[in-house]
């Protein structure tokens, strides 16, 4: 199963271009990081559970 099938949610910091996902991951630019809102894709498990745990 390829990993780029999922997509991580995270934030991209302005000030330095690095996006840190939910699960933990950093990359620089995050152009690889999508948001489940687009559509189609199923989301990095990793980071889903922590979405629903933040959401508590
Ligand atoms: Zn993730």
């Amino acid at each position: 199963m390829a990993t780029d099938r999922f997509v991580h949610m995270g934030t991209k910091s302005w000030w330095n271009g690095i996006t840190k996902t939910l699960c933990g991951l950093r990359y620089q630019g995050g152009d690889r990081v999508l948001f489940p809102r687009l559509g189609g894709y199923t989301i990095c498990p990793a980071c889903k559970t922590v979405q629903q745990a933040d959401k508590r």
